[in-house]
C-alpha cells in the first residue's frame, strides 16, 4: 500500500510543479498582469497537475493547460507560453508518473464480477493475483 508519506510526496511534487510553471509564466509579466489573472493562471496550473496525478489516462496535458492559459496572455506571447508549458508539463508527467497514485486499485474484476480493490503491483495496473492479465494485454 502507498504510505501517507508517499501520498504526501505526490501532492508536494504536484504543488511544486504548479508553482514552477506559474512562476515561469508570470514573473516576466508581473507588472502587467492583474492579481486576479495571476490567480487564474495558478489555478489552471494546479488543475492540470492534479489531473496528471489523478488521471492515468489524461490525454495531452500540455495542450489542456495551454488552452486554459491562452486567454490570459497576449497573442504575441502565446508561442512562448506554449514552449514553457510543453517543457514543464513533460517534466511533471515524468516525475509524477514515478510516484504512487492516490486512488490505486487493481484494474481487474473478481470472479464475482466486482472490481478488484487490491493494491496494484508497482509499475503495473494489476494486483499480484491479476498481474497475468497485463501480460495477456501486451501479447495481444
Ligand atoms: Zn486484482
Amino acid at each position: 500500500m502507498a504510505s501517507p508519506e508517499q501520498l504526501d510526496a505526490l501532492e508536494q511534487a504536484a504543488n511544486a510543479m504548479s508553482r514552477a510553471i506559474y512562476r515561469r509564466l508570470t514573473e516576466p509579466l508581473a507588472d502587467r498582469m492583474e492579481s486576479r489573472t495571476r490567480q487564474r493562471v495558478l489555478d489552471a496550473c494546479e488543475l492540470t497537475m492534479r489531473r496528471i496525478s489523478d488521471e492515468p489516462n489524461f490525454a495531452r496535458p500540455s495542450r489542456f493547460l495551454f488552452e486554459e492559459l491562452r486567454p490570459y496572455f497576449p497573442l504575441y506571447e502565446q508561442l512562448w507560453v506554449r514552449t514553457v508549458v510543453d517543457r514543464h508539463v513533460t517534466i511533471a508527467c515524468e516525475i509524477l508518473s514515478r510516484l504512487p497514485r492516490q486512488r490505486s486499485e487493481c484494474g481487474a474484476f473478481t470472479r464475482a464480477g466486482e472490481s478488484c480493490r487490491r493494491e496494484p503491483v508497482a509499475g503495473s495496473e494489476f494486483c499480484p493475483s491479476h498481474r497475468h492479465l497485463e501480460k495477456m494485454d501486451s501479447v495481444g
